[in-house]
């Protein structure tokens, strides 16, 4: 995993996206290179070429990224989205997308992300437990609570939340004691 530490960021103009999109390409490379030494990979056949996934159904859906609700369809092969296309005939958005429901299939696929809780300690990101996490977090949050009251906190809601996740949300900010909260679409 890459380190995004500030100091240990590349100095050259390079914005986060294109970065994130380097790395992510240096690691294929590195892979294929491996598996490639290991006589792992082949040429795919022609049928493979043509429908890399037989029998995967397509399923019409919306992209979840923000309340607009751009439509998209969804290519499911065993369980799996595959891949993911416009819905050309939804009324909102008519066949298109902005660049962030383009990418949206890398919420599940993509493989930067990231799946369980990392601690870094002396310099070194480790794998910890969820309830580890949760422990830590809380207890430094009621400590700053104590000392500075509920106040002191701001909870900015995801995009990403689905309306239950939002509801959950709105209320555990209630129940901290503070009405600073809102949604990251406000910036
Ligand atoms: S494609 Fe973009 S505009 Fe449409 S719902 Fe997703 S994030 Fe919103």
């Amino acid at each position: 995993m890459y380190d995004a530490t500030p100091e240990k960021m590349p100095k050259a103009r390079l914005g986060r996206r294109a970065f994130l999109k380097l790395a992510a390409v240096g690691a294929g490379v590195g892979a294929t290179a491996s598996l490639v030494a290991s006589n792992k990979v082949r040429a795919a056949t022609s049928e493979e070429v043509k429908d890399p996934y037989p029998g995967s159904k397509k399923v019409k859906t919306i992209c979840s990224i923000c309340s607009a609700g751009c439509g998209m369809v969804a290519e499911v092969h065993n369980g799996v989205w595959v891949r993911q296309d416009v819905a050309q005939d939804h009324p909102i958005s008519e066949g298109s997308h902005c660049c962030k429901g383009a990418d949206q299939i890398d919420l599940v696929k993509s493989k930067m992300r990231l799946k369980y809780p990392l601690k870094k300690e002396n310099g070194e990101w480790k794998r910890i437990s969820w309830q580890q996490a949760i422990d830590e977090i809380s207890q430094k949050m009621l400590k700053l609570r104590e000392e500075s009251g509920p106040d002191m906190a701001m909870f900015l809601g995801s995009a990403k939340f689905n309306l239950q996740q939002s509801f959950y949300f709105r209320k555990f900010a209630a129940m901290w004691g503070t009405n600073n909260i809102d949604h990251v679409a406000r910036i």
